[in-house]
């Protein structure tokens, strides 16, 4: 069954009854002519939500997508108090009534959706497929987390700030605020410096939906006015999605602004391995690496950045990964045969550039334009040849031979992050024992290792990956609340 079947309860664990959204299947023939027609009338809107900040699009130069007015540290101060006095009204209500509001969200996502996908694509950059999944990530966030609220067992905590990245500006952006308001608490949401539209016009729809003004407060920015949050906000919790360095900035002005048990939900970096082995169908294998690392052109915690190919199969292996790479079409997001649109800005760019430059072997299928990156492979050892996560459409390859692969595990973990890992075998022996020896909070076998689904596949990472508990998973919604970890009903 794909993402639209309907969710099974797994047996002895509660699960609502519940179906994602149909939105598009963008595997299959797609009305291209119906998704135009929806997003048609904002192709060249400009939004304006304030003055005093143009925001661009990283795909065509000059293109001002619109503008809003940043939050300053005084505006932070004002919405904590606020969302302070809202908090008492906003918990006491049942959650059903609370849940109805977010429901009713994501009707009006679904309605909007036009809209919402052409801001994606012309702030963030996204794909036409990358816009249909966000759209419906988001909505799924909403129903699923809409319903989990009925079955917490503790009160919420009060006022959650809520902090998320611009590789997901709607689906994560919503599913925090989500998890948070349900689960009964007040909201600071601090959207990245980025993609502070899609947030802007998120939040109209949240509260045309009934979330009450004060309950939720938006606080667009950039890093200084996320530090404010957590300095300034006094936020009984953090929810943040971002670079693994980021989350440890956080972690230490929370030791010195709030109070102790204050809880970080982090879902951070990951350097996420794939391994084929000779008897991996070499296809499927290939585009799924292909996927894993290039889809959203990289830009996914999520992302293959190593891939480890059984010396046996490698050379003819790497043919085909650099002929199906080079297949890939880069360019216009809004166009039906791209594959990969830009990186997000000149500063990701650049950071990536410059790794790329530093290894003398790097093979690229055609050359950059604008912010537009080309995939691109690079030969190394292994993953210990690798300082940091590089957060754009790298892949990097290694061999390795039958007998060694205990010690690529071992190299694997030993780097201390846990996000995915994906494993091309067909042999069932390996599948269990790897399943069982790689760190990692998404494992998966045979098939690509992003896109994670609300509700069936949770997703979340464990050490420099995560805190855990995973996003639109059954623990998640605990965390918001004053009981233990993972202490839910049912
Ligand atoms: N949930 C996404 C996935 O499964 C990744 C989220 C992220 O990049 O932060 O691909």
């Amino acid at each position: 069954a794909g993402p639209n079947a309907k969710i099974a309860r797994p047996a002895g664990l509660y699960a609502p009854e519940r179906r994602n959204s149909r939105g598009w299947d963008v595997n299959e023939p797609v009305d291209l002519a119906a998704l135009e027609a929806m997003r048609a009338p904002f192709a060249d809107h400009v939004w304006h939500f304030g003055s005093a900040q143009a925001v661009a699009n990283p795909a065509r130069a000059g293109d001002v997508v619109g503008h809003y007015d940043p939050a300053r540290v005084e505006d932070v101060r004002a919405a904590a108090a606020a969302a302070r006095n809202a908090a008492p009204d906003w918990a006491a209500r049942p959650a059903k009534d609370r849940g109805a509001i977010l429901t009713r969200a994501a009707e009006l996502y679904e309605a909007h959706g036009g809209e919402l996908m052409a801001i994606l694509a012309r702030e963030a950059g996204k794909t036409i497929g990358d816009c249909v999944s966000e759209l419906r990530e988001a909505v799924d966030f909403l129903r699923y987390y809409a319903l989990e609220a009925e079955r917490l067992a503790a009160p919420p905590r009060g006022v959650f700030a809520c902090i998320s990245p611009w590789n997901f500006p709607l689906a994560i952006f919503t599913g925090q605020i989500a998890a948070a308001l349900s689960a009964g608490n007040a909201v600071l949401a601090k959207p990245a410096g980025q993609t502070p539209l899609i947030a802007l016009r998120a939040v109209a729809l949240l509260k045309e939906a009934g979330v009450p003004a004060d309950v939720l407060h938006l606080l667009p920015g950039g890093g200084e006015i996320g530090a404010a949050v957590i300095a300034e906000g006094g936020a009984d919790g953090v929810c943040f999605t971002g670079s693994t360095a980021t989350a440890q900035a956080i972690h230490r002005s929370m030791a010195d602004h709030l109070a102790p048990d204050a809880p970080l939900i982090a879902e951070t970096g990951g350097l996420n391995a794939m391994i084929v082995d000779s008897t991996a169908l070499p296809e499927q294998a290939v585009r799924d690496a292909v996927m894993s690392a290039f889809g959203s052109a990289g830009q996914r915690c999520s992302a293959a950045r190593v891939l480890y190919v059984q010396e046996d199969i490698a050379a003819p292996f790497m043919e085909m990964l650099k002929g199906a790479t080079a297949e890939l079409t880069q360019g216009d997001p809004w166009q039906a045969d791209t594959d990969l649109g830009p990186v997000i800005d000149q500063m990701a760019y650049d950071t990536i550039a410059e790794h790329v430059t530093s290894r003398a072997d790097a093979w690229q299928p055609y050359p950059a334009r604008g912010l537009m990156h080309p995939p691109t492979i690079i030969p190394v050892t292994g993953i210990e040849a690798l300082e940091r996560e590089v957060f754009g459409p790298v892949l990097h390859v290694a061999t390795f031979k039958a007998g060694q692969l205990d010690r690529v595990i071992a190299q694997i973990n030993g780097r201390g992050y846990g996000l995915t890992f994906g494993l091309h075998t067909r042999l069932g022996a390996r599948i269990a024992k790897l399943s069982d020896a790689v760190a990692a909070g998404n494992l998966y076998v045979n098939r690509n290792q992003i896109g994670a689904v609300v509700g069936s596949q949770p997703f979340g990472g464990e050490g420099l990956s995560g805190t855990g508990p995973k996003a639109g998973g059954p623990h998640y919604m605990a965390r918001f609340t004053q009981g233990a970890q993972g202490a839910v009903e049912g």
